[in-house]
């Protein structure tokens, strides 16, 4: 890896932060707080909230198995996805290499930060090659997106080539697993304390049932979390997210159960789609969805939308012609779809 104040942009590594009123005295004890502005009337609102969201880490510490100083929290994962080009990316110079097809935020925010975005397509099996990923860069590459398992194909990427791609990289590797409480693979995020050019993805909006309160997280070495702190706004996770995340983390095994349910649920849908005579294919899946290739994806995409189904039109992504992606649902739900795809004609 490059020393990461090379791969970092100059103004954001020589920035100083806005510090705030409760940065300031954090750690002490204190009773009257007329530092910042605030109207002391109707508690607990009328305060702002930990700005380093110090609680909330400890918990999520403890349930995934990273220190809690190796942790940044922001507003769902598309606040790392955009804080990573803001830190390192500089406009109109330096570029990103990602997977293709793949989670369309990391080419939002590239078209956004005004950086180069180089996708490399996926194999026929939604798989790659550390060599082929690692052709696409150049001295100007500064991140390469990886997500596993991968949206919106289901599967898992070889874990041994991510591996390859984080070793054998300069720049920094971001690993996004959004769906690992889904997949039986070891999660990279276990190994950020040996990568330190490792970034790992993770929120609270898939397994954990919480995609209203906005709460997405990066694992990375103790540097990079400096860096993210340092840029993002201020008190970027509000109290209430705050709390309800406190409140779901004290119940993982309520999660365990969900991701049960959902698993045997996949399968059996999965199953179902495969009796169907306008599905051709199902492909293989590690998440709470799957991607199915049908007889033609947009009528029968207007068709369940015409009976109040969503699914998702995957027909214009590369590679997945006529795919439809099937998020699971309830019982009665994905029994509904069933249904509705059986009376097709
Ligand atoms: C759903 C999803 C996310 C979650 O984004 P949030 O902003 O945390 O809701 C992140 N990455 C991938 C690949 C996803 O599919």
């Amino acid at each position: 890896m490059k020393p990461l104040e090379e791969l970092t942009r100059k103004n954001i590594w020589n920035l100083a932060p806005y510090s705030s009123a409760r940065n300031e005295y954090a750690g002490r004890e204190a009773r009257v707080f007329l530092d910042a502005n605030e109207n002391p009337y109707n508690a607990p609102y009328n305060r702002y909230p930990d700005p380093l969201q110090l609680e909330l880490k400890d918990a999520l510490s403890k349930v995934k198995g990273v220190p809690a100083e190796n942790i940044f929290l922001g507003n769902g994962s598309d606040e790392p996805i955009d804080l990573v080009y803001r830190c390192f990316c500089n406009p109109k110079n330096d570029n990103v290499v990602a997977i293709e097809p793949t989670y369309g935020m990391y080419k939002v925010c590239a078209d956004i930060n005004d950086v180069e975005y180089r996708p490399v397509l996926l194999d026929d099996h939604f798989q790659m090659t550390a060599e082929r990923l690692l052709a696409a860069t150049d001295e100007k590459t500064k991140l390469i997106w990886i997500c596993s398992p991968n949206n919106p194909t289901g599967n898992t990427i070889v874990r041994e080539e991510i591996a390859k791609v984080i070793t054998q990289f300069e720049g920094l590797v971001i690993v996004d697993e959004a769906y690992s409480d889904f997949s039986a693979q070891k999660p990279f995020r276990l190994d950020i304390l040996k990568h330190p050019n490792l970034i790992v993805l993770n929120t609270m909006s898939k397994a954990w049932g919480c995609a209203a309160i906005r709460l997405g997280m990066a694992f990375a070495s103790k540097e990079i979390i400096v860096l993210f702190n340092k840029v993002k706004y201020p008190y970027n996770v509000n109290l209430l997210t705050q709390q309800q995340a406190l409140e779901a983390l004290k119940d993982p095994f309520e999660v365990d159960k969900w991701v049960k349910i959902l698993l045997e649920e996949r399968s059996r849908m999965m199953l179902a789609f495969k009796d169907l005579p306008i599905c051709e294919k199902v492909y293989p899946t590690e998440a709470n969805f799957f991607l199915a290739q049908m007889t033609d994806a947009p009528k029968i995409y207007n068709y369940l939308v015409d009976k109040g189904i969503i699914v998702r039109n995957r027909h214009r992504v590369q590679l997945c012609l006529n795919c439809l992606r099937i998020t699971i649902g309830t019982k009665t739900e994905n029994g509904e779809l069933i249904a509705a795809l059986r009376q097709y004609a």
